[in-house]
Formats: structure tokens, C-alpha cells, sequence
């Protein structure tokens, strides 16, 4: 299929004006909260997504009680066997920056120097190639108070953008397709309460990535650590010899995760241990710890090192505990996706249809992808135009966001020719 000149410019606009439309929900997630979904914002946009899904005639959608947005386009005549494809993003935005106000600022023709942002915050070309490539191109980024929320926003308005074509153009005949958003992503916990009974997709494919072309099929085990130091408080003006300090405790453990191996001096394949948060008292103090490698093998060694940190510790403070929880949180779907070539197979050739060229990386981190991938249902990632997540110089580029719609299109067509 070729798309057309007017086609790219209807795609954009849809797109454009979707991502600015969610970007302005308050959907920050907290990793804190047990319940799903972990913040009330998310279920402001969940039902945007609804009534805007009812609005273009899609029938069949579903708002779950735990704030998943299922939706199914039904096939075109003739396509009812082909599989069901699914495709899904997510509703939250991090909590490491405020997402509360977003507002976002459109640059059409980029003039590609440096944009002024809030609080002598810049988005400066010379320090970041990418966005340097986007000369003479649209671009929205952030008044530099706030994350923009490209991660997810841009996945969901490709996705949405893509429906809304498919249902205006009925001569792409197509298969059954799956529309799923999803709360909390950013919590790390890994679809909780999942719609498993609702969902019918054979193979699915996350929105959530980076610049154009590139996909995802690996990416990290990750683990996350609780460590609980239990030191004896007393008088501090009599406590030679007799008080443990929790906080003394933690900060020695934190001194002895490897400088090495921690994000800030790693990427590629390697995989690191990150003390991402801490407090406490001389009683009792907390320290979480992600840990994250592409090896299965190694990830175990990581939390075997752990405990032998906790060891260290406890010999260093004789009156004082350690005690380590660690909870499961996504695995390595490279395996798997292997078991079932023709997720990757069929994504690699709708790029190549709309002219975007594969680059296939791995994730350091996961998506949501990882779990549907361990469930049987293959979930690779598609890139988003989005860049410098969770921070507030993250910007998203229109022509690449584009791209990506062009792509949904593209392979649910691809699959109803299988
Ligand atoms: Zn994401």
C-alpha cells in the first residue's frame, strides 16, 4: 500500500491533535500504591479514550475496573480468520517528573537552534543529534516545568490515529484488531488484573519506543529489592559502642553496589544495580534497589550479590539486621518472540512498506510487552518519535510520530493478508 501525500498530511494532523488533546490529562502513576489503577488521573484519560473510540463507531470497548481500555475493530468482510492483532500503550506517565499542567508547544518548521525552555532549561541541537535532525520538521516538547508524556501519549494517538483512518479508508481490508490501554506501566508491576477473558489477540505489538525504526524484541529481567535495616536507637550522648545506625547501614550498602554497574555507566547489554530510593531513621531505614540484566544467569548472580552485601553489612554492625524482600517484576521476551518468528518477521516488512528502515535494539527496561510475551501472545515494540523520557526535555518529533501510525496501519493490513 502506498500512502499517499494526503493521506501523510491526514494522518499527522490526527495524530498531532490527539497527542496534544492526552498529553494534557494528569496521569502520573505512583509505584507506592498497591491498587490499580494507582492514581485517579488515569481514569480521566481512559474514558476520553472511550468516548473518542465510540465517537469514530467502534462498538465493541470495554472500560475495565481496574482502568483497561479493550477495544476491538471488527474485520473487514472476508478477513473474520485471519488472526486478531492487537495493539497496546499505556495511560501513565512516570512519577520521577511532575506531569500535572503539561503544555506541550508545537514547532512546525524547526528552525534547529537552541529553544529556551523554563527555569534555564534548553533543548539545545548541539547537544543532542537527534533533535538536530529534526531541522525543518514538526516538533513538540515541553515548557520545561513538566514531562511532555510522549511516553506513552504518542503510542495511544498512533494508535488512535490508525483506527480512525482504517475506519475512513474501508478499502484496507484488515483482520479482527485489538485495541488495548493500560494504567500503570510506569509502576513496574506488570499488567495487574489484566483483561485476559476480553482479550483475543494472537500477536500484539506495544507503541512505546523510541526514534523512528527502531524496535524492540528484547529487553531486561528485572527484579526489584526491598532492603529493611533494623539498627538500635538510643541516646546518642550514650551510645558509644551500643547503637546501630540504620542510616549508617544503608549508606554502607549503598557503597557497596559496584559504581560500574550501576544506569549512569552502563548501556548496551550491560545490566546494572540502581538504589533508585531511600529514607529512614536511626531505628529503621529503606532502600529499594532495581536490578536489571539481559541474562537470566547473571540476573541471579545480581541478587546472590545482594545478600552477600547483607552479610557485609550485618558483620559491620553486629547489634543491627538486614533483611532483603525482592519481587519478580518482567522477564527477557527475546526467547519467546523467538518461539513465533512471524511477529518480527511481519513488523520488519511493514516498515519496509512505508519506507522506514529497521533497527532493531534491546530495551533497557521492559513494556508491558514483556508479560504479554511470557502469556503466549508475542508483543514486540514499535517506536513512538518520542525522546528523553521522564525528563523535561522530552520532545516528540510529528513526522516520526507519523511514521509510527503509518506503521499500525501497515501491519494490520500485512496480517490480513496471512
Ligand atoms: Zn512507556
Amino acid at each position: 500500500m502506498r500512502f499517499k501525500e494526503i493521506d501523510e498530511k491526514i494522518i499527522a494532523a490526527s495524530v498531532v491533535s490527539r497527542f496534544l488533546r492526552y498529553v494534557q490529562v494528569w496521569t502520573t502513576s505512583c509505584r507506592h500504591v498497591e491498587k490499580t489503577p494507582s492514581t485517579p488521573g488515569q481514569w480521566d484519560l481512559a474514558k476520553l479514550l472511550v468516548e473518542e473510540l465510540q465517537a469514530l463507531g467502534v462498538q465493541d470497548v470495554t472500560l475495565t475496573d481496574s482502568c483497561y481500555v479493550i477495544a476491538h475493530l471488527p474485520a473487514s468482510a472476508g478477513k473474520e480468520n485471519v488472526p486478531c492483532v492487537g495493539f497496546l500503550a499505556h495511560l501513565d506517565t512516570s512519577d520521577e517528573v511532575s506531569g500535572k499542567d503539561v503544555k506541550p508547544r508545537l514547532v512546525e518548521d524547526y528552525d534547529g537552534g537552541v529553544i529556551y525552555l523554563a527555569g534555564n532549561r534548553r533543548l539545545d541541537p548541539a547537544l543532542d543529534p537527534d533533535l538536530a535532525a529534526q531541522k525543518g520538521k514538526s516538533i513538540i516538547h515541553t515548557d520545561g516545568t513538566t514531562l511532555l508524556g510522549a511516553d506513552d501519549k504518542a503510542g495511544i494517538a498512533e494508535i488512535m490515529g490508525a483506527v480512525e483512518c482504517l475506519i475512513q479508508r474501508s478499502e484496507i481490508a484488515h483482520g479482527d484488531m485489538e485495541i488495548i490501554f493500560s494504567p500503570d506501566e510506569e509502576t513496574g508491576k506488570g499488567l495487574p488484573d489484566f483483561p485476559y477473558e476480553k482479550s483475543r489477540a494472537a500477536v500484539c505489538y506495544t507503541l512505546d519506543g523510541g526514534a523512528l525504526g527502531e524496535i524492540e524484541v528484547e529487553c531486561f529481567n528485572a527484579a526489584e529489592a526491598v532492603i529493611t535495616f533494623t539498627g538500635k536507637s538510643m541516646h546518642p550522648g550514650y551510645a558509644r559502642g551500643k547503637m546501630a545506625n540504620a542510616v549508617v547501614m544503608a549508606a554502607n550498602f549503598v557503597n557497596m553496589l559496584p559504581r560500574s554497574e550501576s544506569p549512569e555507566a552502563t548501556d548496551g547489554y550491560f545490566g546494572y544495580f540502581y538504589a533508585s530510593e531511600i529514607n529512614g531513621t536511626t531505628e529503621r531505614a529503606r532502600l529499594d534497589v532495581l536490578v536489571r540484566d539481559f541474562d537470566l544467569g547473571v540476573m541471579k548472580e545480581r541478587l546472590e550479590r545482594l545478600e552477600f552485601f547483607a552479610k557485609a553489612v550485618e558483620a559491620q554492625f553486629p547489634e543491627g539486621a538486614v533483611n532483603i524482600e525482592i519481587t519478580d517484576q518482567y522477564h527477557n521476551m527475546k526467547e519467546k518472540i523467538d518461539e513465533r518468528p512471524e511477529a518480527l518477521d511481519m513488523l520488519k516488512q511493514a516498515l519496509s512498506n512505508t519506507g522506514v528502515d529497521v533497527r532493531i535494539k534491546p530495551i533497557r527496561g521492559g513494556t508491558d510487552g514483556s508479560r504479554l510475551t511470557e502469556m503466549g501472545v508475542p508483543t514486540p515494540n514499535i517506536f513512538t518519535g518520542g525522546r528523553n523520557w521522564h525528563g523535561t526535555l522530552e520532545w516528540a518529533s510529528v513526522p516520526e510520530m507519523t511514521a509510527a501510525c503509518k506503521v499500525v496501519i501497515e501491519l494490520i493490513r500485512l496480517w490480513g493478508e496471512a
